[in-house]
């Protein structure tokens, strides 16, 4: 007897649950038009490569939105590296020193484009509790951020939304930006070419 296999394919109203939302686009019988930009935006939101840059406390909360409760490979992010060139989403958690600047800094222009960046909690935000000389005050004085997640820690919740805001601004940017004078000045505000 066949087994009544129905969860996780219908929701409360009874319509099928769709994995991944398509496109805006035309289409027809056998055929689809889309935008390009919306087609590539599509496939990189769902196929992100996240690079962990943790020093410190954040990074165990990392761990535990990577472990099978909250699992991040549920949103396509299954595949974490460390290596840049390799990666397209440097994540950033723990307590920057100012020592380290560089070394994040390096990390990141050894990331090929495409690459967005996510501060996790207070300490890569802002510098958090430690308001001294040797830490730096946020990532964002050496290198561009895309979304901040607040936090002291944050909780993994708080991570998965943080990572769906970036899937959001990956989902919808366009290929050309990269090329544009916008956010060249972005890179140039940076010192980087
Ligand atoms: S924000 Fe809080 S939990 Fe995260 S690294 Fe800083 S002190 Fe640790």
């Amino acid at each position: 007897m066949a087994r009544p296999v129905q969860y996780n394919v219908k929701n409360e109203g009874g319509k099928p649950i769709q994995i991944v939302e398509g496109p805006q686009g035309y289409g027809g019988e056998g055929f689809f038009t889309a935008r390009l930009s919306d087609v590539v935006g599509l496939a990189r939101k769902n196929s992100l490569w996240p690079l962990p840059f943790a020093t410190s406390c954040c990074g165990i909360e990392f761990m535990a939105t990577m472990a099978s409760h909250y699992d991040l490979a549920r949103f396509g992010a299954e595949r974490v590296g460390f290596s840049p060139r390799q990666c397209d989403l440097l994540m950033v958690m723990g307590t920057i020193a100012k020592k380290m600047g560089p070394v994040l800094r390096q990390v990141y222009l050894q990331m090929a484009e495409p690459r967005w960046v996510l501060s996790m909690g207070a300490c890569a935000s802002s510098g958090g509790i430690f308001d001294t000389y040797s830490v730096l005050q946020g990532i964002d004085q050496i290198i561009p951020v895309d979304v901040y997640v607040p936090g002291c820690p944050p909780r993994p919740e708080a991570v998965l939304d943080g990572f769906m805001k970036i899937q959001e601004l990956v989902g919808n940017e366009s290929i050309r930006r990269r090329n544009g004078e916008q956010y060249k000045a972005l890179m140039e505000s940076y010192g980087i070419q």
